[in-house]
């Protein structure tokens, strides 16, 4: 299918995600025959929230595709601050770039962006709805090292606001892949998510602690509680620090259980596990480059 915009995991099928997942394996065995590919083309980076990964590898990947990157910087500094709409910014950058990256702290921001610009948009996270780029190099790093049809995986941690969760669980619904969801009952699913998953078909079950379902684990996905998106501070502190792991929680787990992150951690997984077998959360991080590297490939060259 072809996508003017990448808003949502919602709208990519298997085959669009295969076929991203299959390119960015292809950079990964060889990233410098690409690195002229798309000499003299810019990305516009618009992130109107605190960024690391997300941010750096879409720059990494646009220059190592040979182009660059104009940056509107933070928020601070742009003419946001002297009140300027969202769609105007917008739509001013999209006359110096290509393509645009926006992070947005309201949910629905890439969505009505999406309506005001010609240039293909792709969303790197808005508030707690979707964060699809995560979700592809997710799905990537799941794939390398577990496969994906067949797996058992569980999810964790700030179900509700956490929108990298949003995305990857609308996404595997597009393979054969059991999804367990564990959470303080104060931050399961959104409604509308967990209504979406089941229109699907998907096997989908919600848990409030791990330690019943772990055994059955292929992959655990462990998010950070949102904290920044907690209306009132002392429900944070309600459930900040639960639902933590250490290596001594890992006991009953499968000996090739996959560990995840999509970072930054706080508390979540204690650092005894970085250097366990288990750990995959930094070679995920590095994902980002090629999967972003194939996604602005395929986007640019307008065959996703
Ligand atoms: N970096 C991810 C995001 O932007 C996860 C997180 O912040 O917890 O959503």
């Amino acid at each position: 299918m072809r996508h003017d915009h990448l808003i949502t995991a919602k709208q990519l099928s298997r085959e669009d995600i295969e076929t991203v997942l299959d390119h960015a394996a292809e950079i990964a065995d060889d990233p410098a025959a690409y690195g002229d590919r798309h000499a003299g083309t810019l990305l516009g980076l618009l992130f109107f929230e605190p960024s690391t990964r997300t941010k750096m590898s879409f720059e990494t990947a646009m220059k190592r595709l040979g182009g660059d990157v104009v940056d509107m910087g933070s928020v601070e500094s742009s003419s946001v601050k002297k009140g300027e709409s969202l769609a105007d910014t917008a739509r001013v950058i999209e006359g110096y770039a290509d393509a645009l990256v926006l992070r947005h702290p309201s949910q629905g921001a890439a969505k009505m962006v999406s309506e005001f610009v010609d240039v293909p948009l792709l969303n790197a996270g808005d508030g707690a709805g979707h964060h699809p780029t995560q979700t592809l190099l997710d799905l990537y790093t799941m794939r390398e090292t577990a496969g994906l049809d067949g797996l058992t995986v569980g999810i964790m941690g700030d179900l509700k606001y956490g929108r990298t969760v949003h995305s990857l669980s609308y996404a595997l619904t597009n393979f054969d892949v059991q999804q367990h969801f564990i959470s303080p009952k104060s931050l399961q699913l959104p409604r509308n998510v967990r209504y979406d998953l089941h229109e699907t078909g998907a096997m989908v079950k919600e848990h409030t602690d791990l330690e019943g379902i772990l055994p059955s684990l292929d992959v655990l996905y462990v998010t950070r509680i949102q904290r920044e998106r907690f209306p009132d501070e002392n429900e944070y502190r309600k459930v900040a620090g639960q639902y933590s792991i250490g290596l001594e929680a890992l006991e009953p787990a499968k000996d090739d259980l996959v560990v995840m992150h999509p970072l930054p951690r706080v508390d979540e997984i204690d650092p005894e596990i970085d250097d366990t077998h288990y750990a995959n959360y930094f070679e995920q991080a590095h994902n980002g480059v090629p999967v972003r590297m194939a996604l602005l490939d395929l986007m640019l060259g307008g065959e996703l």
